[in-house]
């Protein structure tokens, strides 16, 4: 070949590949899909080890590694190298950094919006769920605005402020048993919710706003009684909520995954994992058939530092050691699948997946 064709031969294939390159983003950009719904699965304490301990003993069924979209989140907060479930919530009902222990305000205490406000304001319809009190600090980062996570029972009068549709969890004695004894329980029936103490009592179809208060204050552990509670919830949420033409955003929290990590307990970690995996399954099993969904699972922080030192990938088995009883400051990852999930790939800050929430829902 001469030096002159080679020459042709280069520039036609160099024009060749940007021609494809462009098209390709072209492509891209048209493909790229909004969601209707949105649900965000935080697994409260659960670092990169947390999800490959649930993925060892739980097998090939394991739901987390079915998301063709991962990513990685760092947690830290205004305040702090290592985040807390108050700041941690709030940058993703938020968008903004804040100070420990804060809920939805700002280091200056002052009140910030939370997607799950906003998305009630533009009609969608709203809920929350979780397996600790529904006014702890990750749940209440989406509805509640304090600088002080502890005082559950303002953050309860919290709920009256917003018109959301449902919310499943403990924490009955904040609305009910409280020290300036307003009954919280008759605004909410006032209010047009069907209170529920049990699962059982809820029959679905003629309940339009849902208060399911499952316990006096945090839920029991999975094998303390609470059993499938979380994947049930998740999946009556979904019937409820899927009947608003408008679309509907989600919170799901797997709340003890961090409280395993706290007594470093590792059945504890691994029973809660499972557990928060079940709930994903059933939240896969709609999205994937309603095809307008985006689910986002995440975390808010690592707890513990968790290290796994054995195992056994075809018994199920797992070792590991905790370092530490508090939660530490490593990225944690993040899982996405339905339109718009190509947005959480790569490296992110906790508080930009509000912003591509937000972005995604248009608003
Ligand atoms: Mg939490
Ligand atoms: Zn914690």
């Amino acid at each position: 070949m001469t030096s002159r064709k080679i020459l042709i031969y280069f520039l036609l294939a160099v024009s060749f590949a940007s021609i494809t390159a462009e098209s390709f983003s072209q492509s891209r950009k048209q493909k790229m899909r909004k969601p209707k719904n949105i649900i965000l699965m935080i697994g409260d304490g659960m670092g990169l080890s947390q999800v490959y301990t649930g993925y060892t003993a739980k097998g090939s069924t394991f739901n987390m590694l079915r998301f063709p979209v991962t990513g990685l989140v760092k947690t830290n907060s205004a305040d702090n190298y290592i985040t807390d479930s108050g700041a941690g919530a709030t940058a993703y009902a938020t968008g903004q950094k804040t100070n420990n222990g804060y809920i939805s305000v700002d280091p200056a205490g002052q009140k910030l919006e939370t997607i799950l406000e906003c998305a009630e304001k533009h009609g969608l319809s709203t809920g929350l769920v979780a397996t600790s009190a529904i006014t702890h600090a990750t749940p209440a980062g989406f509805i509640a605005h304090t600088s002080n996570r502890g005082n559950m029972e303002d953050i309860a009068r919290d709920f009256l402020n917003t018109d959301i549709d449902l919310f499943i969890g403990g924490g009955y004695d904040n609305f009910r048993t409280r020290k300036d004894s307003l009954n919280l329980i008759d605004s909410l029936l006032k209010h047009g919710y069907f209170v529920a103490r049990d699962l059982g009592d809820i029959d679905y179809p003629t309940v339009s706003k849902l208060a399911a208060l499952l316990a006096p204050g945090h839920m029991p552990r999975v094998s303390a009684g609470r059993a499938d509670m979380l994947p049930r919830s998740s999946e009556l949420a979904l019937k409820i909520l899927k009947r608003n033409k408008k679309g509907f955003f989600l919170m799901i929290e797997g709340s003890q995954i961090d409280w395993g990590g706290h007594d470093n307990n590792l059945d504890y970690v691994k029973e809660e994992v499972i557990d928060f995996d079940d709930a994903i399954g059933k939240v896969l099993e709609f999205a994937l058939k309603d095809k307008e969904t985006l689910v986002i699972v995440t975390a808010d922080h690592e707890t513990g530092g968790l290290a796994l030192t054995g195992g056994d990938l075809k018994t199920g088995q797992v070792s590991g050691k905790f370092v530490y009883t508090d939660h530490t400051g490593v990225m944690v990852p993040v899982f996405a699948i339905g339109p718009g999930s190509e947005l959480f790939s790569g490296f992110m800050e906790n508080t930009d997946i509000y912003k591509k929430c937000m972005s995604l829902f248009g608003f």
